[in-house]
């Protein structure tokens, strides 16, 4: 199926970063939320992220114009429905992305493909309450999305073949990478990654070592851009703690319980830098370890 329309539900950071990719590439896109301070926000965001692609020489002025000419951002869900991909980007809660689509229905084109952006939600329970599981794919960005490679591609049970190969088309003219996985807890990027955190925190927990020499040990022994601590202050203490939880709960394995420490860290509301306090407290002029 060819692809030139998009709609994009949600216009949170990775809504914002999936419709800058898209009108990028080329597709007409309309961007939904139920929020207008976040629509604003998010066409905000997309003319900055631009400008600095026109500065770097990534892109030309007339480029940056026609991607923002492509976005258009509305309130109405059912105008998402006559576009030939949706991509569901809203909050991380299954009852919010089963309203959506429930709602979303009765607006559908029939060739419509679904697909939805969770983390960590199960790509063929969703697609289950829908009229087209076959026609239900997981898409899943990395954040930044402009910045980062990588699209996991992740198929329920009932995808079928058409979806897939019109997904990997699309991912290949934005100009990404597609890895395929199968529909389990957290699929391959955070199944490998977000243990790998918890595995530094009870490290700290244990104290074996500081928050500076682990994230030193990891940058510096195994060439890691960025020491876990400090990653998970960038992804969330939150989310890093929700996508553990997503893990045990799903692979009833203990090897996936969350270290107690970074459940008191979420407790207390430390949750890296979007509340200015994490393994690092970013409130002063450098970041300084909070343990
Ligand atoms: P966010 O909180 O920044 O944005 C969510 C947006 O959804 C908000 O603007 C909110 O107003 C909107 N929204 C809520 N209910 C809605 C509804 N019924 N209809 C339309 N819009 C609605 O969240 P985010 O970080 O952009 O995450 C969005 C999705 O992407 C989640 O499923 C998350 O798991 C996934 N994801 C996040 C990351 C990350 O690093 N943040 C990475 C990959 C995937």
């Amino acid at each position: 199926m060819t692809i030139s329309s998009v709609g994009i539900i949600g216009a949170g950071q990775m809504g914002n970063g999936i419709a800058h990719v898209f009108a990028l590439a080329g597709y007409d896109v309309v961007l939904n939320d139920i929020s207008d301070e976040s629509l604003q926000k998010a066409l905000a965001t997309i003319g900055r992220n631009l400008d600095r692609q026109v500065q770097k020489g990534a892109i030309s002025d007339a480029e940056k114009a026609a991607t923002l000419a492509r976005i258009r951002t509305t309130r109405d869900l059912p105008e998402v429905g006559q576009t030939d991909l949706v991509i569901e980007a809203a909050t991380e809660r299954e009852t919010v992305k089963q309203a959506i689509f429930e709602d979303l229905q009765p607006h559908l084109k029939p060739e419509t493909i679904l697909s939805s952006n969770t983390s960590s939600i199960s790509i063929t329970r969703l697609a289950s309450r829908t009229d087209r599981p076959e026609r239900f794919i997981g898409v899943h960005f990395m954040n930044p999305v402009p910045v980062m490679q990588l699209v996991e591609l992740i198929r329920g049970i009932a995808t079928d073949e058409p979806t897939y190969k019109t997904l990997l088309g699309v991912v290949e003219r934005l100009g990404k990478t597609a890895a395929s996985a199968e529909d389990f807890p957290a699929f391959i990027v955070n199944r490998i990654l977000v243990p790998m955190i918890n595995e530094a925190v009870y490290t700290l927990y244990e104290g074996v070592g500081s928050v500076l020499s682990i994230d030193q040990s990891m940058k510096l022994g195994a060439n890691h851009p960025m020491g876990p601590l400090e990653l998970a202050d960038f992804i969330g203490l939150d989310t890093c703690l929700a996508i553990m939880n997503v893990l045990y709960d799903g692979l009833a394995d203990t090897k996936y319980r969350p270290c107690p420490l970074l459940t008191k860290y979420v407790e207390a509301g430390w949750l890296g830098r979007k509340t200015g306090r994490g393994f690092y407290d970013y409130r002063g002029e450098k970041p300084v370890p909070t343990r």
